[in-house]
């Protein structure tokens, strides 16, 4: 890895976040860079702990490479009327903090003086002339930008009007307990003992590391923001009223927001491909991106290596579809989040739900899910989406 002035390469990356580097270090991986220069631009330096990122999969190859600092084996749901616990097997929930996923993938790229990485903040890109505008220079790619950069506030303005768009939006706190309160092995995935929000999804979020430190978060899916005082309000009722825990320190904040939306927010424009969030790795309906990204960076790997030339994500249309619906459901408020949770959790393992999420159910195990849910609801909210395909279609005719 180099600091050089050079101004032009064969593949510019744009953003040194999750999707950037996981990238460039896949690109590394499968020696796509023997012969070729990279240059990866951020405007931050990456090194602070910005995120924690978590996520389930089943034990596997590629989690053995990665900087995990935590597993759990089981998780519980709790509504106002139920509580269940549950192995979460075949999965299991892994956590890996920001700042070690960024490292990690420094370390590997700096033995490699055909990849540079710098710091400066990106203007525009010159899809015509394959150019990248900096604030300090202008940078020159001979086969791809990779495009992964973005402004969190800025991408509900890009949002198609046919489209939902919500934010997850959610304060946490690490936090140490005088008592030993929580169980060091059992994620809380989520605790709808919190007052309901209007058209979204409102519940606490816990993921402890001992038995008196953890993580917890008040999370919302909803379309309004709230001021941060009002989140801070909500956690401290949430660990005091809720869980009873009076006596703690506060070590650690989260305060952030996952755009959650089926806008795909960039099209590949020549040789820009975006990659990451703009290109909708997130998923609409839960805000991960993790395993969906890493999925992602696979597909372009093996295009740039087989010459296909084809980076479009490969998300499956019939779980887009699903994911419509249940916004839909939430947006409209055909029923409450606390409603449509509260039925998929008591009428399915935690386990099935996880395998839905992660898009890997069969059409019949899709369809016994459904079975689950408040049905008008979702009946109402599958013609509304099926009318707006329709509308769209006429257009297009017209
Ligand atoms: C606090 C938080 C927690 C999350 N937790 C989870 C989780 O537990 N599990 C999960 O699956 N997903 C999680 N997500 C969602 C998602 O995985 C992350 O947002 C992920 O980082 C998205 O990857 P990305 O590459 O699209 O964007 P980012 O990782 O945000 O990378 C974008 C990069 O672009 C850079 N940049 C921005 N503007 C410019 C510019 N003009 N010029 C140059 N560089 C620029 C930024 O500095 C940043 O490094 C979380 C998100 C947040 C915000």
């Amino acid at each position: 890895m180099t600091l050089d002035t050079k101004t032009e390469y064969d593949y510019i990356i744009g953003g040194a976040g999750l999707a950037g580097l996981t990238l460039a270090w896949q690109m590394l991986e499968n020696d796509l860079l023997d012969q070729k220069q990279l240059l990866i631009i951020d405007r931050d330096q990456k090194n602070t702990n910005d995120r924690t990122w978590c996520f389930w999969a089943e034990a596997d190859e590629w989690l053995n490479n990665l900087p995990i600092s935590k597993s759990w084996k089981n998780a519980i749901v709790i509504g106002n009327d139920f509580e269940i616990k549950q192995s979460l097997k075949p999965y299991q929930y892994f956590k890996i903090e920001g700042i070690d996923y960024y490292n990690f993938i420094f370390n590997k790229l700096k033995e490699h003086p055909q990849i540079s990485v710098i710091q400066d903040v990106i203007v525009n890109e010159d899809s015509e002339n394959h150019i990248i505008n900096t604030q300090k220079t202008q940078y020159q790619f001979t086969e791809y930008f990779f495009k992964s950069y973005f402004i969190a506030d800025e991408l509900s303005q890009i949002k198609n009007p046919k489209k939902h768009f919500i934010w997850q939006h959610f304060l946490g706190w690490k936090i140490i307990t005088k008592a030993n309160f929580f169980e060091s092995e059992t994620i809380t995935y989520m605790d709808m003992r919190v007052p309901e929000v209007k058209a979204g999804l409102s519940f606490g979020y816990i993921l402890p590391e001992k038995q008196n430190e953890a993580l917890v978060e008040y999370t919302l899916f909803s379309s309004e923001l709230w001021k941060k005082e009002e989140y801070e309000q909500a956690l401290k009722n949430y660990i005091e009223n809720t869980l009873k825990i009076r006596e703690y320190d506060i070590i650690e904040e989260e305060f952030n927001k996952i755009p959650m939306t089926n806008t795909i927010f960039e099209q590949r424009n020549k040789n820009i491909i975006p990659i990451g969030t703009l290109a909708g790795t997130v998923k609409p309906s839960t805000g991960y991106s993790f395993v969906r990204n890493y999925k992602h960076i696979q597909l372009i790997v093996n295009s740039l290596k087989n010459n296909t030339q084809s980076f479009e994500s490969a998300n499956s249309k019939r779980f887009r579809f699903y994911d419509e619906v249940l916004m839909n459901v939430l947006v409209t408020e055909k029923s409450s989040g606390h409603e449509v949770f509260g039925k998929l959790y008591k009428g399915n393992s935690l386990a099935t739900l996880l395998k839905f999420l992660n898009e890997e159910t069969s059409l019949w195990e899709d369809l016994k899910i459904m079975n689950t849910v408040p049905k008008w609801a979702f009946i109402k909210a599958v013609v509304g989406e099926f009318n707006k395909v329709l509308r769209i279609n006429n257009n297009k005719v017209d």
